[in-house]
């Protein structure tokens, strides 16, 4: 079985249920008993969450094609200088 669609001028898109090459070109629209011709579009096929289709051809692509990074991805983060409060201590090194 495939599903097929059809428009009909008033009512819009009728899916149906049928066996694979055996749509006709045309049905009877079974709301307003117009016709309603066969629409070609792709398959209904599911190909999952898109961020998880990322992922995964990311992850493939870098077993044979590594990205070349200069720096690790993230939040760049940058030095941060802390006030001391006892001046004996400002001038020495943080850790
Ligand atoms: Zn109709």
């Amino acid at each position: 079985m495939a599903t097929y669609e059809f428009r009909c001028p008033t009512d819009g898109v009728i899916t149906l249920q049928l066996p694979l090459g055996e749509a006709p070109a045309s049905i009877t629209c079974p709301e307003c008993t117009d016709s309603a011709r066969r629409l070609f579009s792709i398959p209904q096929l599911r190909f999952g969450d898109p961020r998880a289709r990322r992922l995964i051809a990311e992850t493939t692509a870098s077993a044979s094609e590594p990205a070349v990074v200069s720096a690790p991805q993230g939040r760049r983060r940058t030095p941060r200088v802390r006030p001391s409060a006892d001046p004996r201590t400002a001038m020495l090194p943080a850790p």
